[in-house]
């Protein structure tokens, strides 16, 4: 008799944007294969957990049939492009959104061996004597996973310099003129090896929309030829890119292209959260954003979420949109159908998450235990009740409505970008956390270390005094991240290559 093996499968859609069938697909294969939830990614994807092996199949089948997949969701190749999910720009966000698909679509593999083992497709050729062709890829891929995003300033959502490849793009008057390109970012480091270290993405000049698939498929094929093969845990582009120096980068990338980037343009980010509830898009139609704590979808106790959700999509006729921050976007709803949703949100009680603290509604953390094989520690099912505690000091010092990132992770792999977070909490054991501060409040510096390998406890007693010291000293606007530097708990962090110093 075989185990009963259990999987995690991941579901990708570039941009994070399904149509109501396809949630309802979701919907009914987690319910049917999985054990009964979704989950929402950071990376606008969907996970299932629970899932048995010989379940598998039928999913995959299904997951195919409503035209998503999970073909390269996993593995080390080019992942589900992230594209900033907020459609109340909407002329902007169609635009960037199409390129978002378009690159995603180049760098999917070519490969058909995904088709013929899962979908049962009849087999083309013989990949053993070598005739299948990965025109990116070649013969043995990429040395480890290769991530791409869209950011639209002013905000930045998919925290565009956590990206291997970010792009920001560049707009005037609802026009997209272009990208700038920043590379070499990326969040992943082990405890205990300082050659390891998160980075923030470089920028290195402006293209025009046109040249975007050109140098997105060459940049891949950058590391694809200097990436590290030997070393697993330093095979990322990032560690291609410093140990070469980005004047390299530029050059090989500038030769393979056979012209020169344009010089960067400004743009400006102010956040990298959500914005909750009701919206107007510039195209009249609305869109609701919804608080999903973790990005967990499901029914629990007198919360019928994953119900409400699956009584909405019957009815929408827009679409769902997955932001990177792990909440979900009941998007272009027309003003005809508004009451009709609105009445749904209300019978099923769906939060837009202003009941919570702006520190709640600016929190994301990873599955963690007990899905993840690489948890040391707790996350998603730990940092709601922590965040209930610091929430407590929240309303001693006055802060409850001041907008405080916080992220936690089970290891330091990263997958829910703590080293951006103005607070993050990274696994060392079970109830064992480093603490981190200093992160910028619009994803775009790291943090850095403060203490190392606390419990709780010791979290709500060294966190206590900052936080009341901030309600008093803070100055004008000024960010819990900016103050944790300006108060000399940390030292500002430029570059990864400083993270540990
Ligand atoms: Fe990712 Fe580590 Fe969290 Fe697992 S425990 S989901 S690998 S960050």
């Amino acid at each position: 008799l075989e185990p009963a093996y259990q999987f995690m499968v991941r579901v990708r859609a570039a941009g994070g944007i399904v149509t109501p069938e396809q949630w309802l697909m979701m919907d009914r294969v987690a319910r049917q294969h999985g054990n009964g939830t979704i989950r929402l990614t950071t990376r606008q994807s969907f996970q299932l957990h629970g899932v048995i092996k010989w379940n598998m199949k039928k999913l995959i089948q299904e997951v195919n049939d409503e035209l998503l997949s999970t073909l390269a969701a996993c593995g080390d190749v080019n992942r589900n492009v992230m594209c900033n999910p907020n459609p109340n720009q909407s002329e902007v966000h169609e635009q960037v959104y199409e390129w978002a698909q378009k690159v995603s679509r180049h760098l999917d593999p070519h490969t058909r061996a995904y088709h013929e083992i899962w979908l049962d497709e009849e087999k083309l050729v013989d990949s053993r004597e070598g005739d299948e062709q990965e025109p990116i890829y070649g013969a043995v891929y990429l040395p480890r996973k290769f991530k791409i995003g869209i950011a639209v300033p002013p905000a930045n959502e998919v925290d565009v310099f956590s990206q291997d490849l970010g792009l920001i793009a560049i707009h005037e008057n609802g026009h997209l003129l272009g990208f700038n390109v920043a590379v070499g970012g990326g969040m992943g480091m082990s405890h205990g090896d300082p050659k390891t270290y998160p980075q923030v993405a470089r920028t290195i000049g402006f293209i025009t929309p046109d040249q975007l698939i050109e140098v997105a498929e060459k940049t891949v094929t950058i590391q694809r030829d200097y990436g590290d093969r030997a070393v697993r845990k330093h095979a990322r582009f990032k560690y291609t890119i410093d140990d070469r120096g980005i004047e390299w980068f530029i050059d090989e990338l500038q030769l393979r292209l056979g012209w020169k980037l344009q010089e960067a343009r400004s743009y400006h980010f102010d956040h990298n959260g959500d914005r909750y509830g009701w919206v107007k898009g510039s195209d009249n139609n609305w869109h609701f954003t919804l608080y999903i704590q973790n990005g967990r979808v499901k029914d629990e106790n007198d919360y019928l979420l994953m119900t409400g959700l699956c009584e909405i999509a019957k009815v929408h006729t827009g679409d769902f949109r997955l932001t990177p921050n792990q909440n979900l976007i009941i998007g272009n709803v027309t003003s005809q159908k508004k009451k009709k949703i609105q009445e749904l949100i209300e019978a099923y009680g769906l939060t837009d998450g202003t009941a919570y603290s702006a520190l709640r509604r600016n929190s994301m953390a990873c599955v963690a235990l007990p899905t993840c094989g690489l948890a040391m520690a707790e996350a998603e099912r730990y940092l709601p009740t922590l965040l209930d505690k610091i929430e407590l000091i929240l309303d001693e010092a006055g802060l409850r409505d001041d907008e405080i990132v916080i992220r936690m992770t089970g290891c330091p792999n990263g997958c829910a970008r703590p080293a951006l977070a103005e607070i993050s909490f990274i696994g060392k054991a079970p109830g064992k956390y480093n603490l981190y501060l200093g992160g910028g409040f619009a994803g775009n510096r790291l943090n850095k270390l403060y203490r190392e390998n606390i419990g709780e406890t010791e979290i709500l007693n060294e966190l206590r005094p900052i936080l009341n010291r901030y309600a008093k000293e803070r100055t004008e606007g000024e960010h819990f991240g900016d103050f944790c530097i300006r108060g000399e708990y940390v030292k500002e962090v430029h570059s990864g290559l400083d993270f540990h110093a």
